[in-house]
């Protein structure tokens, strides 16, 4: 209870200063929607489950994650990508003992879109985490069990109600290590670069209790994004917030190279990235599925879902 109340105080700092770079919203709160969420809480808790072993890149752990993630997109029917199911690669990365050699393995699903097919959404989430280490599993239930579930929850929409722009879903390996599985893709794509109208990354969607917002990162380098999402109201109570993309936002303060979407971004390809604040557990083997808020999550991975609405609907008009 004392770190909990700490750390009630820190977001509550967190939250005033978030405050000064967040544009005025309306702090209308939605009802409680009334989805089920049964799914994507069982997709949380399996993939940060002890038994997989802290998923680490390369580790049998990391390939549990990735059978049990291609099997979710079997059973909802999400077809593979022009290059298949699986892009395998191997690189160079880091680990705490220096640089080693990984061998990774992206996951793809495609989702055809209706009005423009020939462009896509690239939905990223990278499904690693650190493994074991001094025998500690760490379990990464926010980092990234929960963007994973999140997507999967997206993916699962996305087959009941189309997109407009075609969508490829994808499960990167290797963040941890550099963001490794997306280097990897943008390098060898299975469409074109030019034919993605943008990257949305998912990297921890489930603490947005920590200061009560979602923070969406990017809007900076593309402001024609901001209108289409500007207006999302909160649900329960997240809202979204912009920001960890100004040039005088520095250090661990500025999320562009963050994660998996800074390489797409490197690669001349448009980016938002959708993510919780550092919060106790960020990277620790206590980031675990008892941990998370299961309301925070729910309410954060709807905004995540109403935000690729918008920008699907928003965008190639
Ligand atoms: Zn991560």
């Amino acid at each position: 209870m004392r770190l909990l109340s700490a750390s009630l105080t820190i977001a509550a700092i967190l939250g005033l200063a978030a405050c000064e770079t967040t544009p005025a919203q309306a702090p209308v709160e939605t009802a409680a929607a009334s989805a089920d969420y049964t799914q994507l809480m069982a997709d949380l808790r399996i993939l940060s489950a002890d038994d997989m072993q802290g998923r680490d890149t390369g580790q049998e752990g990391g390939a549990k994650a990735r059978q049990y993630i291609v099997d979710r997109l079997e059973a909802m029917g999400i077809a593979a990508s022009s290059m298949g199911r699986l892009q395998p690669w191997e690189a160079q990365g880091r680990s705490p003992d220096g640089p080693k050699t990984f061998n990774g393995v992206n996951i793809l699903g495609l989702i055809p879109g209706t009005r423009v097919s020939d462009k896509y959404i690239v939905v990223t989430a990278h499904y690693d985490h650190v493994g074991v280490r001094d025998g500690h599993v760490y379990n990464g239930a926010d980092d990234n069990a929960s963007g994973v579930a999140t997507m999967l929850e997206l993916a699962k929409r996305l087959k009941d109600s189309p997109p407009e722009h075609s969508v490829l879903i994808v499960a990167l390996d290797g963040e941890e290590r550099g963001l490794l599985g997306a280097k990897e893709f943008v390098e060898a794509p299975p469409v074109p670069l030019s034919s993605m109208v943008m990257n949305i990354n998912f990297d921890m969607t489930a603490r947005a209790d920590v200061d009560n917002f979602l923070w969406v990162t990017g809007t900076y380098q593309h402001p024609e994004f901001r209108p289409l999402l500007d207006q999302i109201p909160a649900h329960g109570s997240i809202r979204l917030a912009f920001g960890k993309d100004r040039p005088e936002d520095t250090g661990s303060d500025n999320w562009v190279f963050a994660s998996d979407h800074g390489a797409f971004h490197r690669a001349g390809v448009a980016f938002l990235y959708f993510g919780v604040n550092f919060h106790e557990d960020y990277h620790k083997p206590s980031d675990d599925y008892e941990r998370v808020n299961p309301a925070a999550f729910q309410s954060a991975t709807e905004l995540a879902i109403e935000g690729f609405r918008r920008l699907d609907a928003g965008l190639s008009r």
